[in-house]
């Protein structure tokens, strides 16, 4: 973000503007659907030009900008969008796409290969757990997942148990985790990457969905990449599914050509729908977040309420304190907790909300809940899922912008059915 009279606007203050020029759309306020497959050159000459850059032929000119040339490869709404995220991020470069799953598979496959060995953190979203453990053994890498609790000594004895120390080119995060709650200290996993990095420079990679692009910048700690989806908080409405990925512009330049010929790129109409979301993104979140605090500290006061798990209540005497102090700046509006008794009590709480919807996903306006351990985590193996501490007891929320007595309301009513 370039200064303007020495000075520099918020994000916020930029999501309605920045990176759109009215004049080249018939001065509209707002950027249209670019719904166009393909787009026409003025010549021959300039259409090879834009190739040329494109396809890394010769080195972009200064003052150059990348032409518009096919939407698999670019298109305003999704170059606008890249943009915008960037500046939440503090990002030199993005690149969007269909889903999340896409923009984590396409970072893996891009930055992995055969022989190369991936740590990563547990527990993470079930869709990344499959394909790292089901479908990245099959092209030869190898993976070993670490404890959130862990030290680094710990970890770094994982890492030479693995036989493939020598290996290692990535570690994968995803904090906080999902569904639990649980946090993970970026730095000191760049202190690790450092510590193995040879002639290539072991990247660390963040899954950052769980707090938006708001409350925590990996980079800032030490992250290479940052992923999101973006059907998350950035889309916030529950009705897109999309995926962004961050970056440095060497490594972005890699992610892009690979998003380039797997085809995976988001739709100009998904651009739009983002685009519009990122104005509101960030009174949503801040409200979602002062709704979650409240509903955490009801649910922590009530008697059928074992546990709860949220930022918010992480007290000084805790292990995890320091981190959180130095990582987030608020505990975000995702919580989960414990209901005394088991799934049948889960099951008694979660068929009697009237107000929370029963769904997966997160971030939406409207507060979801759901059980991790038969839905979205029903794909762990028993013995490993309830060690992460994703038992049959455990609901999860996903605080939205409703007013929060009425969500605390209904959880009270629901909880009287337990
Ligand atoms: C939902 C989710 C994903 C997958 O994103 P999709 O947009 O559904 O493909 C990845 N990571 C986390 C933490 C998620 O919550």
């Amino acid at each position: 973000m370039k200064p303007v009279k020495n000075h520099i606007f918020k994000p916020e203050s930029m999501m309605m503007s920045y990176g759109y020029k009215p004049e080249l759309s018939e001065g509209a306020i707002k950027c249209p659907i670019f719904q166009t497959s393909t787009f026409v050159f003025k010549s021959a000459e300039e259409g090879k030009a834009f190739f040329e850059v494109a396809y890394g032929i010769r080195e972009q000119g200064a003052h150059e900008e990348m032409g518009l040339i096919y939407s698999r490869l670019n298109n305003p709404d999704l170059e606008i969008l890249e943009n915008r995220l960037c500046l939440w991020d503090q990002a030199e470069a993005c690149a969007v796409f269909e889903s999340g799953m896409s923009a984590i598979t396409t970072v893996l496959l891009e930055f992995l290969k055969p022989g190369d060995l991936l740590l990563y953190s547990m527990p993470v979203y079930g869709g990344t757990d499959h394909f790292i453990n089901t479908f990245l053994p099959k092209i030869g890498i190898h993976a070993i997942g670490f404890r959130p609790d862990m030290k680094s000594g710990e970890i770094d004895e994982l890492v030479k148990k693995s036989g493939h120390a020598d290996r290692l080119s990535m570690i994968f995060i995803e904090t906080p985790a999902n569904p639990t709650n649980t946090i993970v200290d970026i730095s000191m996993c760049a202190s690790i990457a450092q510590k193995y990095t040879q002639d290539q420079k072991v990247l660390i990679a963040v899954d950052n969905t769980y707090m938006g692009p708001l409350w925590q910048h990996p980079l800032q700690h030490g992250a290479d990449l940052i992923m999101y989806s973006a059907t998350k908080y950035i889309g916030g409405h529950s009705d897109v599914i999309a995926g962004a990925v961050l970056g440095n512009a060497t490594l972005m330049k890699r992610v892009k050509t690979l998003r380039t010929f797997l085809g995976n790129m988001a739709s100009p109409n998904t651009g739009w729908l983002l685009m519009r979301s990122l104005e509101t993104l960030k009174v949503r979140m801040e409200q979602q977040a002062f709704n979650a605090q409240k509903v955490a500290a009801y649910l922590a006061a009530h008697p059928k309420v074992e546990k709860v798990y949220y930022l918010g209540l992480i007290t000084e005497k805790s292990a995890s304190y320091e981190v959180y102090k130095k990582q987030y700046t608020s505990p975000g509006a995702m919580l989960s907790f414990d209901i005394k008794g088991s799934e049948k009590e889960a099951f008694l709480f979660l068929n009697n909300l009237k107000l929370i919807q029963l769904a997966v996903s997160l971030g939406s306006t409207e507060s979801l809940a759901e059980h991790p351990a038969s839905m979205t985590h029903a794909g762990i193996e028993p013995l490993n899922r309830i060690e992460m501490g994703i038992t049959d007891s455990l609901i999860r929320i996903s605080v939205g912008v409703e007013n929060y007595e009425d969500l605390i309301w209904d959880i009270q009513q629901a909880l009287d059915y337990v």
